[in-house]
């Protein structure tokens, strides 16, 4: 029976880890999606040096790809959360001069990445009181079959 518990106890935990970073992660775009509907992204093809605008379901289509970016300071403002001023940053997205997808800097990066800090935050609280209470209930469980 012991052995059973120290296989299971951490095989659950690790689901309910992976379970909960698909939701939130899909919880975040959503919400990113949904408060930047309207927000035009200025971005600069690193390959024509043409400006251009994009959207942010180009910029989310490809959330978890590459990114480059080089920052400034972090700073560490209220409550202990931190801002990072970014001097440059960039991603691929497509640019119809080229007529390809192209590394492009993202001009008004700074602003958008403030907006969304702030907007993850409670996510990111509730992720966290999630990942405890979910990881004590299971532990209590699988230690009362222990
Ligand atoms: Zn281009």
């Amino acid at each position: 029976m012991k052995i059973i518990g120290f296989v299971i106890g951490p095989l659950l935990l690790l689901i309910w880890l992976l379970a909960n970073t698909i939701y939130i992660v899909k919880k975040i775009k959503n919400a990113i999606k949904e408060k930047n509907k309207d927000t035009k992204l200025i971005v600069k093809c690193e390959n024509c040096n043409k400006e251009h605008e994009a959207t942010i379901d180009d910029f989310l289509s490809t959330y978890m790809s590459k990114t480059k970016s080089i920052t400034m300071s972090a700073n560490i403002g209220p409550l202990g959360a931190s801002s990072t001023h970014y001097n440059y940053f960039a991603k691929k997205f497509f640019c119809s001069t080229c007529n390809k997808k192209t590394w492009s800097e993202i001009k008004n990066y700074n602003d958008l990445a403030r907006k969304n800090t702030k907007l993850m935050m409670p996510f990111i609280v509730k992720y966290f009181a999630s990942l405890m209470i979910g990881g004590i209930l299971i532990m209590f469980v699988v230690n009362l079959f222990i």
